[in-house]
């Protein structure tokens, strides 16, 4: 699968790795857009939102559970923090491979 948080699920190139079990992986983002800007993605290749499938709803749960975690590790949880995903054109995603956005450590501007 050419896509390139499959490669990054894969280990096939780098990432700063900040939470893996079996299911689930956390990195920082490339570019971010605030001091923490925290990927988490499934390793199972999901396109978006439109795409999952009832069983892939626990999916969901862990990664918002791992974004509570990792919000916490960054001291980040009493400040505060956004939790998003993109799907699809009209919401500009860039990569088409499931992710929730961790996004924190200053004031953030409202998306729309
Ligand atoms: P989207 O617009 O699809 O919701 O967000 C894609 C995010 O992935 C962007 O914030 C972008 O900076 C990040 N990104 C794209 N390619 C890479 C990469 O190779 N490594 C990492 N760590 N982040 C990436
Ligand atoms: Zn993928």
């Amino acid at each position: 699968m050419d896509c390139i948080f499959c490669k990054i699920a894969r280990s096939e190139i780098p990432a700063e790795l900040l939470f893996e079990n079996e299911n689930i992986m956390a990195f920082r983002d490339i570019n971010p857009l605030a001091p923490v800007h925290i990927l988490i993605i499934p390793k199972k290749h999901i396109q978006g939102i439109d795409q999952l499938e009832t069983y892939d709803l626990p999916l969901l749960a862990e990664m918002f559970a791992v974004a509570q975690k990792l919000a916490r590790q960054n001291q980040i949880h009493e400040t505060g923090y956004r939790v998003f995903v993109n799907s699809g054109p009209d919401a500009d995603q860039q990569v088409p491979h499931l992710h929730v956005h961790l996004v924190g450590g200053a004031m953030l501007a409202k998306p729309c």
